[in-house]
C-alpha cells in the first residue's frame, strides 16, 4: 500500500515545505482519506483516478478542499466523486458547507454523463470497502463525530487515528488484526499546550506516549501526524525525546510503502 501526506504549504518559489496545516492522505493514488488539500498537491494523473474520498470528521481542516475539488472536476467526471462517511458527518456536511450558501449542493446536481457526487454512508457496523481496500472505520475521542480508520490492501494493514484523544475502541480493533504495518497517529500540540490539548481533544507528545502504550503490535511503523505548524519545530523535538522505537514525524509529499 502506497501512501502519500499531501503537502499544504509551499514556500514563495512553489516547492511544499514541512508544514502541515491541512490533512489529506492519498491512499495508492486512488482514495483519499480526508480532503483538507486535495484541490491544491495531487499530479493530473492523481486527480483524474481519485473517485473515492472517506471523510473522518468534518473540521475545516479535514474538508477545505472537497467543494473546491469536487467544482474543479465537475465538468469532467464521468461517475460521482464518492464521499464516505458516517450518516453524522454526512448530514454535517450537507447542513454546513453543501448548503447552497457555503457552496453549492453537488449531491443534487448532475453533469453530461450524471450525478457528480454521491454520499456513501459507512455502515454502523464500519467495516466496508472502497476501491481495492477493506476499511473498518471505529468512533474515536474528538470534539465532534470522528472515525479513526483500519485500512487493508489485502497485504498490508495501516491504522489512521485521525484527530483524537485517548480512545480505547480504536486499539481494541488495530490490536486484533493480526499484523499491523503502520499507525498514522495525531500529535498536534507541544506539552506545554496540554490544556489546550485537552480541550480540543487532540495529543501531546507525553499523552500520546501513554496513549501508545496500548498498542500491542511490535515493530509496527509509528507516524506522526496532524502536528500545529506554528508548534512543529518544538512537537518534533519532544516526540524525538521519548525515544519511541519505529515513531518518526510523517513527511508531508513523501511517497511510503507497506
Ligand atoms: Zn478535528
Ligand atoms: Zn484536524
Amino acid at each position: 500500500m502506497k501512501i502519500q501526506l499531501l503537502p499544504s504549504t509551499f514556500d514563495a518559489q512553489g516547492h511544499a515545505t514541512l508544514e502541515q496545516r491541512l490533512t489529506c492522505f492519498l491512499i495508492d493514488d486512488c482514495v483519499a482519506v480526508d480532503a483538507g488539500s486535495i484541490a491544491i498537491a495531487l499530479t493530473e494523473d492523481q486527480r483524474s483516478k481519485v473517485h473515492d474520498i472517506i471523510i473522518t470528521h468534518p473540521h475545516m481542516d479535514h474538508i477545505a478542499c472537497l467543494p473546491i475539488f469536487i467544482d474543479d472536476l465537475y465538468p469532467t467526471l464521468r461517475q460521482p466523486m464518492r464521499v464516505h462517511a458516517t450518516q453524522e458527518v454526512i448530514e454535517l456536511l450537507e447542513r454546513d458547507v453543501f448548503n447552497w450558501n457555503v457552496y453549492p449542493r453537488f449531491s443534487d446536481l448532475k453533469n453530461d454523463y450524471g450525478p457528480v457526487m454521491e454520499y456513501v454512508p459507512i455502515p454502523p457496523s464500519g467495516e466496508f470497502s472502497v476501491a481495492h481496500l477493506k476499511v473498518v472505520a471505529v468512533p474515536v475521542n474528538h470534539i465532534v463525530p470522528t472515525v479513526g480508520l483500519l485500512v487493508s490492501d489485502g497485504k498490508s494493514n495501516v491504522a489512521f487515528s485521525s484527530d483524537t484523544a485517548e480512545t480505547d475502541a480504536f486499539w481494541k480493533v488495530i490490536n486484533e488484526t493480526k499484523q499491523l504495518d503502520a499507525l498514522l497517529i495525531e500529535a498536534s500540540f507541544p506539552d506545554e499546550l496540554a490544556n489546550l490539548a485537552e480541550v480540543s481533544r487532540h495529543f501531546t507528545p507525553s499523552s500520546l506516549s501513554k496513549e501508545l502504550k496500548k498498542l500491542t503490535h511490535n515493530g509496527t511503523d509509528i507516524l506522526a501526524v496532524h502536528l500545529k505548524a506554528t508548534h512543529r519545530d518544538t512537537i518534533v523535538d519532544q516526540l524525538n525525546a521519548l525515544k519511541i522505537p519505529k515513531l518518526s514525524v510523517m513527511n508531508p509529499g513523501e511517497i511510503y510503502s507497506w
